[in-house]
């Protein structure tokens, strides 16, 4: 399951930066692009499951989703590749195109991952990271 090892990743690298703010973690906020191939149901139990016995147990983990955003080599386009809509999305690697020429795009968002911010309560108040 791919999911588990991103989130095991993400896990990881995250606790040690917690160590200097106490109070409890209620959620721990992913921007996610959407060309990353993930469930956000598979990310959310496998977080749930490696956040046992951490800092984060019982924290929300939260997906913020990014659009994908291409920018075209030959006309200049900039937008959502259309097919990326498409139903087959999710079960294919998608050939990314100008919807407008058909040339080659350059992707300017949707590859994104990573942990946008924590949200921690402290006795006193509930505070970003
Ligand atoms: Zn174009």
């Amino acid at each position: 399951m791919h999911e588990y090892s991103v989130v095991s990743e993400l896990i990881s690298a995250l606790l040690p930066k917690l160590d200097d703010h106490p109070g409890r973690v209620s959620a721990v906020i992913l921007v996610k692009g959407e060309l990353r191939i993930l469930s956000d149901t598979s990310l959310q139990n496998a977080f749930e499951l490696l956040a046992q016995e951490t800092r984060l147990e019982g924290a929300e983990l939260v997906i913020e989703p990014v659009e994908v955003r291409v920018r075209c080599r030959s006309c200049g386009f900039e937008g959502s590749p259309e097919h990326v809509r498409e139903e087959s999305f999710h079960f294919a690697i998608p050939i990314l195109s100008c919807p407008t020429c058909g040339a080659e795009v350059d992707i300017e968002a949707g590859r994104e991952l990573y942990v946008d911010r924590v949200t921690i309560q402290t006795e006193a108040t509930a505070d970003g990271l």
